[in-house]
């Protein structure tokens, strides 16, 4: 299978804004083994600006964009450092691509990236991809990651886009208030009902919320990508997925 998965900055660090170092341990592994066992696997992560305000010491994430950016470009080498460091432990080479809209809207750059990803793979290598946060304004940013990660899903032709979260799935109402929210395990159509529980809320750490996931499941049921929204918090349920279990909420791609 060729996969994407996302994982946002909530998965990947502490609230502080420091690395989770056992998370992404973990998650290293898992990825080299699903890697190993014969899967094409794109990483599509976050956590550069969240990251970068935990080294600057910032106390919170920064809310103006020149903060922002400085943020994203210090938080940027930390998370490749890392990545590099742990998928080397195991062989596997790393890329790193940083993307903004025009990226995806310009033909001639939409063509480039999408050979050039073909070649990475084709090389065996792990691409691991962001939002170019440091040069991204609105008028040309993706804007979040799960936008870009299902971006990057339908470029490449993926059988699959996992998004983890810090939270298990899809729920009938927000969990966090509603104890009767039951999770929603399969959906084969994103009717109004359904995109109205995306809400607007997001982690303090992180930009998505569940209205960018559903946005992101629509861009990749319409391509014919499956989507899987998952809780990061043990990596390991990876497998589970790629075993076919039922994990999480999954979108099923129009015509299966
Ligand atoms: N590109 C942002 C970062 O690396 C994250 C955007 C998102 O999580 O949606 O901090």
């Amino acid at each position: 299978m060729r996969i994407v998965i996302k994982v946002g900055t909530s998965t990947l660090a502490h609230s502080t804004g420091r690395l989770n170092i056992r998370r992404v341990e973990e998650l290293v592994k898992v990825l080299s083994d699903l890697k190993n066992s014969g899967n094409e696997v794109i990483l599509v992560s976050s956590g550069a600006i969240g990251m970068g305000a935990g080294k600057l010491n910032m106390k919170e994430k920064p809310s103006d964009i020149p903060s922002k950016q400085a943020a994203a470009a210090v938080g940027q080498c930390e998370l490749m450092y890392t990545y590099d460091k742990l998928f080397s432990e195991y062989n596997h080479t790393v890329a790193q691509l940083l993307m903004t809209g025009e990226d995806f809207n310009v033909e001639n750059r939409h063509t480039n990236f999408s050979n050039t990803m073909n070649r990475l793979l084709e090389l065996d290598v792990l691409p691991v991809i962001n939002e170019n946060d440091t040069v991204a304004t609105d008028e040309i940013k993706v804007g979040d990651n799960d936008t870009l990660s299902a971006l990057v899903a339908v470029t490449v032709g993926a059988d699959l886009l996992i998004l983890l979260s810090d939270i298990d799935g899809l729920y009938t109402a927000d969990p966090h208030k509603d104890p009767d929210a039951v999770l929603i395990p399969e959906i084969h159509e994103l009717t109004d009902s359904i995109m109205a529980l995306g809400g607007d809320a997001g982690s303090s750490l992180g930009t998505g919320g569940m209205k960018t996931k559903l946005h992101a499941a629509r861009l990749c049921v319409e391509s014919g990508c499956d989507m899987i929204i998952a809780n990061g918090a043990a990596p390991s349920l990876l497998y589970d997925i790629c075993d076919g279990k039922a994990v999480g909420t999954r979108f099923i791609a129009g015509g299966k």
